[in-house]
Parts: structure tokens; C-alpha cells; sequence
């Protein structure tokens, strides 16, 4: 937590004095980046405002040539948008924060402010749908290569990855099907040939995976999902070291614009400080749904990172605090069975949104994968019949009675 020296007066409240006090992540989370105005205020400030004044044109110019730290205009840095990229830093462990509008905005920005024409990307496979028509659609046009490799293919990223690569893009866990990919394996071939790794993090959140302590160099989140956490407010963050933030991403963003509104910066900020509690309950929940539901007589297979039948359960064990949010099942009959059961559901809502506080159904074939083709989605393991189910913060119990009053409906 560093002291930034604000010209009016700002100030950190937490700098423990004894060297070797490390606050824990949950007190880094409801105090890290909190910088005070004059006023004293309790809670965060909301700074609704674009722009900034000066006492002289002197002060204008000093602030223009990088010789202080006084804000100049919201598109580059925004009081309450600063205090939320703090603490999400601080939370991750991570040196620099840069906002966005949105989780997309965070993705793109993290490999357009690296690539340029000519360059080669490397990528896991199994990934959110928009981050897949950057990878193979939006970034190809532009002249860049991509190469997709299968989550748990070791041969497959030591083949990708045995030539000069610019960048690489790891979603692990993957949305829906939470393939996992071994960050600490792929971040090491990666650095033999020149690539900076990026890890989209949404699925796991900063509680139950650092993918810096893996070897990974930036990590990128939808804030949209469970940082924000109660369907409120989109929102992204690009974090890693300081060099990266300072002199490759923000040089892209402050010209080309994806800044996180100050009025989601406050919403957000506020939200971290109940992250981990939101996490526990909800993955902890999952895993509970996940063991229950494995092996019943309608459902082929449950996907979950800490079932030991997850194909790349060890893996998850070893670089992740706990399973995630979100299980995708698979059942055994047709989609209009599928279809059946969720319109039977009575607390779970249909949604194509996930990491919310209310549990969310979402049927991807049909949904969010839908613009990719049948082919694709085979790759991906998401089948007519796969649903993701997103595991809130309602009572374990009464979801698990909505599931089983619900499977009775359709799998008669
Ligand atoms: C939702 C999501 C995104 C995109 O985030 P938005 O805030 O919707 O733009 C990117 N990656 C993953 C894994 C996601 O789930």
C-alpha cells in the first residue's frame, strides 16, 4: 500500500509500522487504496467528475509532464477509479491496475497494446466466446497469428510454444466447462520463447487463484462477474508490473479510451470489500451442489475442478484455493429435456450472466456460444444437452431442492 503524495491532502490510512506485519488479503481488501479527502469520509468518495483544475498554468504544465501526481482527466485516471485499481492490486498482488469499461475491454487492451502485425499468439483453447472471435477473428484481420492449443495438451504447448511468440492467453479455469490449464508449466515455456502470458482470471476471482505467484505476467478480469458480484455494474482491470501497466498498456489505453466509469469504480471498490466472503460461501456451495448431483441417473457428468473426476483435478488442486463458482453438467437425455428442466427451476433463474449473488442457469449452446460453430463447440465439450450452472449465495439447501424438484419434472 504506498503512500501517494496527493497535492490536497490525501492520505493512506493503512501502513502498519511494524515490518512484519503483513495484512492479510481480507483487511487488504476492505482498506487497501483508501485515500482520504480532507472531509474525513467513512466510506470511499465517489469523484463523479471528467476533468481536473490547476492553481497556475504552471501547475498544468508540471502535471502534464508527468512531475507530479495530480489527476488530469478521467479518461486517464480518476480518484475513485485509482482507489479501486489500489486494492484490486493490493488484493492480487500484483505491482500496476489499469480499469476498463469492461471485461472485454480488459482482454483486448491487454494483447492489442502488445501486438502488432506479423506477431504470433498463443492460446488455450477452451475460452469465453468474445475473447474467442479476438483470438481467431478480430486479431488474425489485423495480420497477427494465433494458435489454439487443448487445455491439458503438455505436447501441444511444447509444440506452440517452441518458436518466437509474442503473447500468450490462458482462460483457466475455462467458461463454461472449467478446463484448467497448468499456468506454472505453460508461463515457463512461454518465457523461454520471449512471451508475456496473460491469465483471464474471471472464473477463479482473486480469491482462489494468484495467477502471478504462477508465473504468469498479466492477469485480466471481467469485474462484471464476481467482483461486482451482485449484477449491478460491467467493468474490467489489467494487472501486472508496473512496467507493463505503465509503458505498454497505458500508452494503448489513454488513446484509444476503454476507462472504467468513476461511478462503477465506486460500486466495485465497495464490492471487494465483501469479495471473499461472497467467494467462500459460493464456491463451497458448488462443490456441495457438484458432489450431490455427480453420478445421478439423468446427468452424464458433472464438470467441477475439485471433483476427482475433473480431468485436470491435480492440477487444480495444486494452483487454485478452492473449485469455483460454477459447475457445467451434462445430462443424459435432449435438449428439450434440458429446456424442461430449467423452466422447472423455481429459485435459480435463467441468465446468461454468471458470479452473481442469485444462482443462474444458462444453457451455452443455444446462448453465449452460440456464434461459435457446432465444430467449436464440440472442441469446447458444450453439447445440446450441457447447461452451467452458477452457484449464488442462497442456502446450499434450498438449491439443491430446486436441482432435485427439478430433474424430477423433466427426467420422469
Ligand atoms: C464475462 C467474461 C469476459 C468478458 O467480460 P465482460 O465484462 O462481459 O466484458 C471475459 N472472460 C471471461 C472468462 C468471462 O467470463
Amino acid at each position: 500500500m504506498t503512500k501517494r503524495n496527493r497535492p490536497w491532502g490525501y492520505q493512506d490510512p493503512i501502513a502498519p509500522s511494524h515490518p512484519k506485519w503483513q495484512l492479510h488479503e481480507d483487511t487488504i481488501a476492505v482498506r487497501g487504496g483508501l485515500a482520504r479527502t480532507g472531509f474525513g469520509e467513512t466510506s470511499e468518495a465517489l469523484f463523479l467528475n471528467s476533468g481536473f483544475t490547476y492553481d497556475s498554468a504552471q501547475q498544468a504544465e508540471a502535471a502534464f509532464k508527468d512531475e507530479t501526481d495530480h489527476f488530469l482527466y478521467s479518461r486517464f485516471a480518476n480518484p475513485t477509479v485509482t482507489m479501486f485499481e489500489q486494492r484490486l492490486a493490493a488484493l492480487e498482488g500484483a505491482e500496476a491496475a489499469f480499469a476498463t469499461a469492461t471485461g472485454m475491454a480488459a482482454m483486448f487492451a491487454s494483447l492489442a497494446c502488445l501486438v502488432k502485425a506479423g506477431d504470433r499468439v498463443v492460446a488455450s483453447a477452451a475460452m469465453f466466446s468474445s475473447c474467442y472471435v479476438v483470438l481467431t477473428e478480430i486479431l488474425p484481420g489485423w495480420g497477427v497469428e494465433t494458435v489454439l492449443v487443448e487445455s491439458g495438451d503438455k505436447d501441444g504447448w511444447r509444440r506452440a510454444l517452441s518458436q518466437p511468440t509474442k503473447a500468450v492467453f490462458i482462460e483457466s479455469p475455462s467458461n463454461p466447462l472449467a478446463e484448467i490449464t497448468d499456468i506454472r508449466f505453460v508461463s515457463d515455456l512461454a518465457h523461454k520463447v520471449g512471451a508475456t502470458v496473460i491469465v483471464d482470471n474471471v472464473m477463479a476471482s482473486p480469491i482462489l487463484q494468484k495467477p502471478l505467484s504462477l508465473g504468469a505476467d498479466v492477469v485480466m478480469y471481467s469485474t462484471t462477474k464476481h467482483i461486482d458480484g451482485q449484477g449491478r455494474v460491467l467493468g474490467g482491470a489489467v494487472l501486472g508490473s508496473k512496467d507493463f501497466i505503465k509503458n505498454h498498456l497505458i500508452p494503448f489505453t489513454r488513446h484509444t479510451g476503454p476507462s472504467m466509469s468513476a461511478f462503477n469504480a465506486w460500486v466495485l471498490v465497495k464490492s471487494l470489500e465483501t469479495l471473499s466472503m461472497r467467494v467462500e460461501r459460493m464456491w463451497t456451495s458448488a462443490f456441495a451442489i457438484a458432489k450431490k448431483f455427480e453420478g445421478h441417473a439423468a446427468i452424464e457428468s458433472v464438470n467441477y475442478p475439485w471433483l476427482k473426476s475433473h480431468k485436470q483435478h491435480a492440477i487444480a488442486k495444486k494452483q487454485m484455493a478452492g473449485g469455483g463458482t460454477t459447475l457445467a453438467i451434462r445430462f443424459k437425455g435432449t435438449k428439450a429435456q434440458v429446456f424442461k428442466f430449467m423452466n422447472a427451476l423455481q429459485v435459480i433463474d435463467i441468465s446468461n450472466n454468471f458470479a452473481d449473488a442469485k444462482s443462474l442457469i444458462t444453457h451455452p449452446s443455444s446462448t453465449t456460444h452460440r456464434r461459435l460453430s457446432a465444430e467449436v463447440q464440440a472442441e469446447m465439450g458444450i453439447t445440446a444437452t450441457t447447461v452451467r450452472l452458477s452457484v449464488g449465495l442462497e442456502h446450499p439447501s434450498d438449491l439443491i431442492q430446486d436441482i432435485e424438484q427439478a430433474l424430477k419434472v423433466a427426467f420422469k
